[in-house]
This record gives structure tokens, C-alpha cells and sequence, in this order.
């Protein structure tokens, strides 16, 4: 039994950071988490939730600050759900999202030769975002609002700025709001599941500069379509895209199946490296372009590709790692589930000409089954699942295939260091990088190179 009561103010310093970005105070060895306290500081906390192994607490004073702590720079930090580590330096934030890394690998796991990098970071951690997706909401007084959910609500803050999105999307969303209440546009409402515009997404090609507006609408029939298009085509030249996607389904997925075209292409443009990449309204493409470059040539340089080597590309999305590698490879061999994913894939490889790749719907851990009995013997293998990891089919074929090298991206660290404990029978975990391919918030994303025992 523990001594701590709810609603006591309790005095304590924080020893340490959870993955959330949350300061950790212990009394004997009960952790107690106090969101937007950092490690060091002594604090005054009020307990807030109470359970067997944790509790959690509010801060209400902090008597002594930490050097990493900073004003954040958006004024809407502490209502927003978009980021987590405003609070913090910028090197305070790529700091602790290594020390996650370390913890993982060397603390937890016992990877005790493999090198952890320090986190690669932006220059200018700041509107970063190539893409946005902002709901469209009415206040009490009855006026068209958009802006970003509450945390953990569905309740929108109206905001003027988000300062780690696309500086033109805020543009683009201002004067659309400014429309849909000249306009007088018929918005959705959650509760009542009813009215028309839904949310407004924009993506940019972050090199192209190609901007596309998509207008989710509840239904398909929506008059004031044809002057919103000629004001935004009259405003922002580099629109070349405008499309209208309809979701009537009343969910939390934000857009549905079906869009039309209501303004130019159907699609943008947009270039990674010497790359260039298709993306229409529904495709898969990396948020953070800059990152991402960065991103992938560290990946790049981890498989030490000499130009006659077979690479999997598996969890390959759009295809956009496989075709960043095709021109210093032999071949590079694509699995995805996603077919639309796949047929980006596809076109994404004719566009840049490339004749030495081939891309495969289906799941990696049954594809690769299928490429091992076809006689495919790769030399590198690129992994990037999802947040859930790898599938322990697909592990073990990949040992049985034993490439030379293979090199795992993950967005969730304590899956790729699970999956590294199965690796590790036949491979070495030389180094991983953290990447931090969004600056603010706690999401950690890693590369890690393995090279055969
Ligand atoms: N490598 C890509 C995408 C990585 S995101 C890029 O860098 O852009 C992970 C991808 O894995 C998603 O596109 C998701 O659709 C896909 N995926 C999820 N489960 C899968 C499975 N079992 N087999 C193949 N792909 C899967």
C-alpha cells in the first residue's frame, strides 16, 4: 500500500523523462508522472490519479527550473494536442529522444557494442509539416472556426497559426475560414452529424512547391464549390491542384474513398534527392521532406551498396526508399500492403525511368516467403514497418535468406528493439540513429544497420 492520497500537493524532484515527454518524481520506488515538468527540477505537483503501480500529477509550481526548460513559442502549446516538448530546448528534445534510444538498446536489451549516434535534428525545427489536415468547426456565437483538436477531445481551438506546418497552408486556411463564413457554408457537426465541409487538406511538394487544397465534404452536392476554386486559384498561384473528397461515414478517419477533381491536376509533384514522386490526395508520403532526405541517406549509407547488390524493400509504402537506392543497386524488390501504395510504386518507378525494380502488393511476411522459394537472394534488406514491428514469420525467413546486411527504420523503438533480440542469433546491431522527423513532439524514429555474425 502506498502512502500518496489524491489531491495531495506534494513536493519532489524530477529524476527523469518518460518516452512522453513526462517527468518522473519517486517516492520510495512508486514513479509518480507529472506532465510538463522536466528532469531536475523540484516541483509541486497535486496527485491527480492514483493506481497500484504509478500515479500521476499536476504541476502546480516549479521552485527550481531546469536549464532546458524554454516559453514555448506557440501560443496555443497548452491546449493543442499537435505537440509535446514546446516546453524544451530544442537540443534538450533531440537529447532525450537518444537517451530513449540507449535506454532501449544498452540499458534494457544488453546491446552493449552497438554505437548510438546522437539524434540528427533540423536547423530550423519549424514549419516542417508538407502536410495539414484541419478540421472545420463553429464556435457558441455560430462562426466558421478551424484549428486543431484538444488534447484528447474532439473539441476544435480555433487557431491563426500552427508553427510547425507549411507557412502557406496557414495562409491558404485563413482565408478559406474567412470564405466559409462570407459564404455562409455549411459546416459539419459531430454531434449531430450534419452540415457539409468536414476539414480542409492541403500538401505541398516541399521542393515543387506544388500546393494541393482538398475540401472534405459530407455529401457530394456542395454550391459554393465552383467560387471557392476561383478565389483560391485567384489567390495562391501555386495551387495546381484542388480537390473535393467526400465522407459521409460520421467516423474519426478523415477522408473518405472517393475525390473528385475540381481545379487541375489530380495530382503533385514533388522530388526527394534526385527523385521525383507522385502524390495525390490519398497517398502515403513523408511528412518532414527535409528530414526524410536525411532520413534516407543515412540508410543509404548503412547498406553500403556497391552498385551489384539484390535489395528488399519491405513495408516499402510509395516505394520511395527502394527507388531512392534502385540507381546504386542491381535490383531492388518492393512489398506493400497497401495496393493503391503499390501502384504509386509502380508509376513512381516509371516516371523516373528506372528498369530495376519490381514492386508487390501483399504482406511482407508472406511476400518474402514467396521471393525465397522464386530463388531471390538479396544482399541488403530494407525493413520500415509500422509502430506494431515486424512479424516473427518474416524474421525468420529473413534469417533463413541471411543477407549480408540489413537495415531496419522504425517509428516505434521498442518494437525494433524486440525485433533486434530475434536478429541478433545471426547479426550484429553495429549503430542506429535517431532521426527526429518531428521536431515537438515525442515520436522517435530510428535507423539501425545490421551486418551478418
Ligand atoms: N517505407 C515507407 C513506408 C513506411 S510506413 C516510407 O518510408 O515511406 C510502414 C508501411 O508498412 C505502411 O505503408 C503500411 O501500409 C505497411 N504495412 C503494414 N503492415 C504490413 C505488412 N504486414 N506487410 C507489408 N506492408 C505492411
Amino acid at each position: 500500500m502506498n502512502a500518496i492520497q489524491k489531491n495531495e500537493l506534494i513536493e519532489g524532484k524530477v529524476i527523469d523523462l518518460t518516452h512522453e515527454g513526462h517527468g518522473v518524481v519517486k517516492f520510495d520506488r512508486y514513479p509518480i508522472f507529472v506532465p510538463n515538468a522536466l528532469i531536475d527540477e523540484l516541483i509541486t505537483f497535486k496527485v491527480i490519479k492514483v493506481k497500484k503501480n504509478f500515479a500521476i500529477g499536476k504541476l502546480i509550481e516549479i521552485k527550481e527550473k531546469s536549464n532546458d526548460r524554454i516559453e514555448p513559442p506557440c501560443v496555443y502549446y497548452y491546449k493543442c494536442g499537435g505537440c509535446q516538448l514546446q516546453h524544451m530546448t530544442y537540443q534538450a528534445q533531440l537529447n532525450m529522444k537518444k537517451e530513449q534510444v540507449v535506454n532501449l538498446f544498452k540499458r534494457k536489451a544488453g546491446f552493449k557494442d552497438t554505437l548510438i549516434h546522437d539524434t540528427i535534428g533540423m536547423d530550423d525545427p519549424w514549419y516542417y509539416r508538407n502536410k495539414s489536415q484541419i478540421p472545420v468547426g463553429k464556435n457558441n456565437e455560430n462562426k466558421v472556426i478551424t484549428g486543431f483538436y484538444r488534447q484528447r477531445s474532439h473539441d476544435i481551438i480555433d487557431m491563426d497559426e500552427c508553427l510547425i506546418q507549411d507557412q502557406i497552408h496557414q495562409e491558404v486556411i485563413n482565408k478559406l475560414k474567412a470564405w466559409f463564413n462570407e459564404l455562409n457554408i455549411s459546416v459539419y457537426n459531430e454531434r449531430k452529424k450534419q452540415g457539409m465541409m468536414r476539414h480542409v487538406v492541403i500538401r505541398t511538394g516541399h521542393h515543387s512547391r506544388e500546393l494541393m487544397v482538398i475540401l472534405v465534404t459530407n455529401g457530394t452536392k456542395f454550391k459554393q464549390a465552383d467560387i471557392l476554386t476561383e478565389r483560391l486559384r485567384q489567390h495562391f498561384p501555386d495551387i495546381v491542384s484542388i480537390k473535393q473528397n467526400i465522407n459521409d461515414t460520421h467516423s474519426n478517419v478523415i477522408m473518405g474513398q472517393k475525390s473528385y477533381t475540381l481545379y487541375g491536376k489530380d495530382e503533385i509533384i514533388d522530388m526527394l534527392s534526385d527523385v521525383t514522386f507522385k502524390i495525390n490526395d490519398q497517398s502515403f508520403y513523408q511528412i518532414n521532406s527535409i528530414q526524410t532526405e536525411k532520413l534516407y541517406q543515412r540508410a543509404i549509407d548503412y547498406a553500403e551498396l556497391q552498385g551489384e547488390e539484390t535489395v528488399l524493400d519491405t513495408y516499402c509504402g510509395i516505394g520511395t526508399i527502394g527507388l531512392y537506392m534502385a540507381p546504386k543497386a542491381k535490383h531492388v524488390y518492393g512489398v506493400e500492403v497497401v495496393p493503391e501504395a503499390i501502384t504509386d510504386a509502380q508509376q513512381n518507378a516509371t516516371i523516373n525511368q528506372f528498369k530495376n525494380t519490381t514492386f508487390v502488393c501483399g504482406k511482407a511476411e508472406e511476400v518474402i516467403l514467396k521471393w525465397k522459394a522464386e530463388g531471390i537472394r538479396p544482399d541488403v534488406v530494407m525493413v520500415d514497418p509500422p509502430r506494431k514491428g515486424c512479424d516473427e514469420t518474416f524474421l525468420k525467413t529473413l534469417l533463413e535468406l541471411n543477407p549480408q546486411r540489413i537495415v531496419y527504420i522504425s517509428c516505434n523503438p521498442s518494437t525494433q528493439q524486440r525485433d533486434a533480440q530475434l536478429l541478433a542469433q545471426q547479426y550484429q546491431l553495429t549503430q542506429i540513429t535517431p532521426v527526429d522527423m518531428f521536431p515537438h513532439t515525442t515520436h522517435v524514429e530510428t535507423v539501425a544497420q545490421f551486418e551478418r555474425l
